[in-house]
């Protein structure tokens, strides 16, 4: 439940109208986003449906052309107004991405990889930052690891460090970009598991996946986006269990029953 639901406050993030193209395909049409501090909010959708871009857009990744984004106690920031409005936007120093590939560097150890982003790049006391590594190291099961090398990790263990060290800078808002889609399929669950007790201690998360369980389990709203618009959203009790849209029925059954034969329609 999110402190800032019960009470009304103002959205930790609210994304208006965003519109991207690349080159003459537009990917973007109109992307309308809320998340009120606390939330889990899901993307679901179609390959190609443009749940990475939205994604990347929220934390400077990607410049959208048009559309508005606003975080908690900061000036929005107006994409279509004709100035460069990402360097005002601030939700990229305060959030952290966790992606599909772990991208940890490969020459420094789990601990050096975790304390690199608030030791060198943030500044903070190393021996302050350390401790917290290893803290959170302990948290996902990975405190006897500090000194190992990616390579002599599994998947699930890497995407764990990915989580850590993204933690590990202290964001409000976490971003998931199909945080478990490269891994074997008896990796997923140890990595869901982390990412649904964080949702469980309150981290604010978005999360782009195609695990329609851990979704029905942890999101609070789900969007399910399809040619670059938020086709349906809703709480998923609503989305997974009665879809309005026949667009969202058709996706749906795709996924669950993928040898069907609604699949091939
Ligand atoms: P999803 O994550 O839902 O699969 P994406 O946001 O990755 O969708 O991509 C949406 C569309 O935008 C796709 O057709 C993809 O090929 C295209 N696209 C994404 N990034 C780029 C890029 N940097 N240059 C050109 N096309 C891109
Ligand atoms: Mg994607």
């Amino acid at each position: 439940m999110s402190p800032d639901r019960t009470t009304g406050a103002e959205p930790l993030l609210t994304a208006r109208g965003l519109r991207k193209s690349f080159g003459v395909a537009e990917v973007l049409r109109g992307v309308d986003l809320t998340l009120h501090r606390g939330e889990v909010v899901v993307l679901i959708g179609p390959s190609g449906s443009g749940k990475t871009t939205v994604l990347r857009s929220l934390n400077g990744l990607e410049t959208p052309d048009a559309g508005i984004l606003s975080i908690q106690g900061a000036p929005p920031a107006d994409f279509g107004a004709g100035i460069d409005a990402r360097g005002r936007f601030a939700l990229r120093d305060r959030s952290a991405m966790v992606f599909q590939h772990h991208n940890l560097f490969p020459h420094l150890t789990v601990l050096q990889n975790v304390i690199e982003g608030p030791w060198r790049v943030q500044g903070r006391p190393k021996a302050e930052v350390i401790a917290e590594a290893r803290d959170l190291l302990a948290r996902v099961g990975l405190d006897e690891r500090e000194g190992a090398y990616p390579h002599e990790l599994s998947g699930g263990q890497q995407q764990r460090v990915g989580i850590v060290r993204a933690l590990a800078l202290r964001p409000e808002l976490l971003l998931f970009g199909e945080p478990t889609s490269a891994l074997d399929p008896e990796l997923v669950g140890e990595v869901l598991l982390v990412i649904k007790e964080l949702a469980d201690e309150g981290w604010s998360m978005i999360v782009v996946t195609h695990e329609l369980g851990f979704a029905r389990e942890a999101a609070d709203h789900v969007l399910f986006l399809d040619g670059g618009a938020v086709v349906e959203e809703g709480a998923p009790d609503e989305l997974f269990t009665a879809p309005r849209h026949e667009r969202t029925r058709r996706f749906l059954a795709r996924i669950l029953r993928p040898l069907d034969g609604d699949a091939r329609s």
